[in-house]
């Protein structure tokens, strides 16, 4: 029997969610939650996705424009065996007494403070924490691009310390609350919470970080610098990347010089959405000498952490206990490339 999942908060990441859930063979997406009609309702329940919201106020906002929903949350909730939460940050939190009253396991996202739940999660880095548990937070954009790449540095070489300097964009490509924008604005509270949010998934690394937000709403650019327990070399970690899941090595001599490149290649690609859910890691961009690592990487804000949330649904439902094997059964279903054997 599949696995029951419902998204509850249907927005940028709600929506890639209940698309790559409802490509997999081992689980089913049995509806959705949304607060507010917005015209991504219809279009759902044009392709037949069972729409529900979160009480009777906006059921009938959702009623005045003639959007018919199934239910409230609570009737969702009594026919899934998990919820992934995708409300916008901090709002997952409240939620915690619903989710717990119709006992369901939950999983939060990055928006949420990281005691949401006792575990935050990422695939390759601690796939099995996951395993059998009733509440996981799967770690933000950035985060998971950060556990991406230094996880296997970590694991095969080592790792004495890391900084990492994070260019943000300033809002989702959707959002025009926020804009227009014309500012280059630096997180003022050093260091910035990346590095322990980091550490909430990887507690051995030694990180600091630093935080600037930029005026573009389409991917995160990481300039990172890693001093490693030993020496190594350029082709070493490039080689180490690509054995590695869910990381696209893309090379400026190949004409990806900037965020605007990588885009298009997501394009290019053709999966829903361009959806870039790797992590676009500059070949010519990574230079190691001596025991001293830097490299740049690109994070689709919007994608990255749909395939992670898809592993957390296998490993607290206890359907794969092989990592390897969810990380390539996701993979497969949402396009990805496996990593190089
Ligand atoms: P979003 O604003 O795009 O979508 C949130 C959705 O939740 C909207 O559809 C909204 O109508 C709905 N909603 C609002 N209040 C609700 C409520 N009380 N109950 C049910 N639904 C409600 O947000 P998002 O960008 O998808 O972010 C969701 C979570 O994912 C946050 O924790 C965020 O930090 C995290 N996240 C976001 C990104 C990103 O770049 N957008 C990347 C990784 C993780």
């Amino acid at each position: 029997m599949p696995v029951k999942v419902a998204v509850n908060g249907y927005g940028t990441i709600g929506k890639r969610v209940a698309d790559a859930v409802a490509v997999q063979d081992d689980m089913e997406i049995v509806g959705v939650c949304k607060r507010n009609p917005t015209f991504e309702v219809q279009m759902a329940l044009d392709r037949g996705l069972p729409f529900y919201t979160t009480d009777e106020e906006h059921r009938a906002a959702f009623a005045e424009k003639g959007l018919e929903v199934q239910g409230l949350l609570p009737q969702l909730l009594e026919q899934v065996d998990i919820v992934v939460d995708c409300t916008p940050g901090k709002v997952g939190a409240t939620y915690i007494p619903t989710y717990e009253g119709h006992g369901v396991k939950a999983i939060f996202q990055g928006g949420e403070k990281a005691h949401t739940a006792p575990i935050s999660f990422n695939s390759s880095a601690n796939y099995k924490d996951a395993w059998g548990k009733d509440m996981v937070r799967v770690v933000s954009c950035n985060t998971t691009g950060l556990c991406r790449t230094l996880y296997p540095i970590f694991r095969d070489i080592g790792i004495e310390e890391v900084l990492a300097v994070l260019i943000r964009r300033a809002a989702d490509p959707w959002d025009s609350k926020k804009g227009p924008i014309n500012a280059i604005k630096p997180v003022l509270k050093l260091p910035t919470h990346h590095g322990p949010d980091l550490n909430t998934v990887l507690p051995d690394i030694p990180i600091q970080s630093m935080a600037v937000a930029v005026p573009t709403t389409i991917m995160h650019l990481h300039a990172i610098q890693v001093v490693l327990k030993r020496e190594s070399s350029t082709e070493e970690v490039i080689d180490l990347w690509e054995r590695s899941p869910r990381l696209r090595l893309v090379s400026g001599a190949d004409g990806i010089v900037s965020t605007a490149q990588a885009m298009e290649l997501a394009k290019d690609l053709d999966r829903s959405r361009a959806d870039l859910f790797e992590i676009a890691v500059w070949r010519d961009g990574t230079h190691a000498e001596g025991n001293k690592l830097w490299y740049y990487q690109a994070v689709h804000q919007e994608s990255d952490v749909v395939p992670e949330n898809i592993d957390c649904i296998r490993s607290m439902m206890m359907l794969e206990e092989d990592p390897d094997k969810s990380i390539a059964k996701t993979d497969a279903s949402l396009g990805i490339p496996p990593p190089r054997s």
